[in-house]
């Protein structure tokens, strides 16, 4: 594919799904915004452009750079086994999407890791720009871990695009603020996460958040036991972020960016929220 026709269709692609979730947030909301958009929408969004031009500095061939040299060489499974290239396209899809589903739960498990996904969890609202609020080093580690799946692989070119294009538009899509007739959402939650089904994995609640890891096929949480369908304390009333990092201040840029080598002294209780509250332990 033409590298020039490949970032035209990412970015279009991209900027029509935002404008029709945005318009949709704005004409029929699904619940009252927190803090609202204007202290947010800046950072979501500036934070956005670092991802951008970090994986362009630091991996600037990315997972299609990759997918094209291990189809010229001939690399990975699929080659290996001579599969027809639209069987390794849609089976490539598939795999991207696991992996990003197990790499969501690693993230949520390991604690250095959880330190650089928390602050996706840290919006004191979920919309549209929720969706593309995650920290660089999360981007760049997510790019290598995909790039090591299409080398071993051999996943095609084309499928790795449109992968990345579906995937963006999906988590666009499932961190949107938009009311859905609920009988619209049980039908869509079986093809795609739908908003309430990604909502919970915003909840304040630990084993909410530590839920429905998928962003794209819903698939994933029904089979290995991770979906939870609703949030106990229902849509309205659920509290949006993580106990900690919910001064309105961090909602800035600078602060997103250090939020994972930072403690918050003012935090709601400690990081591993299961543990019963410990006396004196909430201003440590
Ligand atoms: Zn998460
Ligand atoms: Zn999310």
């Amino acid at each position: 594919m033409d590298p020039t026709l490949e970032v035209i269709l990412r970015i279009s692609a991209a900027a029509a799904v935002f404008a029709a979730m945005a318009a949709w947030e704005i004409f029929a909301p699904r619940r009252d915004l927190t803090v609202g958009r204007k202290p947010r929408w800046p950072s979501n969004i500036g934070i956005l452009i670092v991802d951008a031009v970090a994986v362009r500095l630091i991996i600037p061939t990315a997972a299609v750079g990759v997918a094209l040299l291990a189809a010229e060489r001939g690399w990975g499974l699929f080659n290996l086994l001579g599969l027809p290239g639209w069987f390794s396209g849609v089976l490539g899809f598939v795999v991207l999407d696991l992996i990003i589903y197990a790499q969501h739960i690693m993230f949520h498990y390991v604690p250095v890791l959880w330190r650089l996904h928390r602050m996706h969890h840290a919006d004191l609202d979920i919309d549209v720009t929720t969706g593309v609020r995650f920290h660089p080093l999360e981007i760049l580690l997510s790019m290598l871990i995909k790039i090591a799946a299409v080398l071993a692989l051999g996943i095609p070119a084309v499928a790795v695009v449109l992968f990345e294009v579906v995937l963006n538009a999906t988590s666009m899509f499932n961190h949107s603020n938009v009311a859905m007739p609920p009988r619209l959402d049980r039908v869509i939650r079986w093809l795609v996460v739908t908003p309430d089904m990604h909502r919970v994995h915003h909840s304040i609640e630990r084993r909410e958040t530590d839920s429905n890891f998928g962003f794209n096929l819903p698939w994933w949480d029904r089979l290995f036991g991770t979906y939870r369908p609703q949030p106990e304390a229902g849509h309205d009333r659920m509290t949006i972020g993580i106990p900690f990092f919910r001064d309105p201040g961090e909602l800035r840029l600078d602060r997103l960016l250090t939020q994972p080598f930072r403690n918050d002294r003012a935090r709601v209780h400690d990081d591993a929220a299961a543990r019963p509250p410990v006396a004196g332990a909430a201003d440590t």
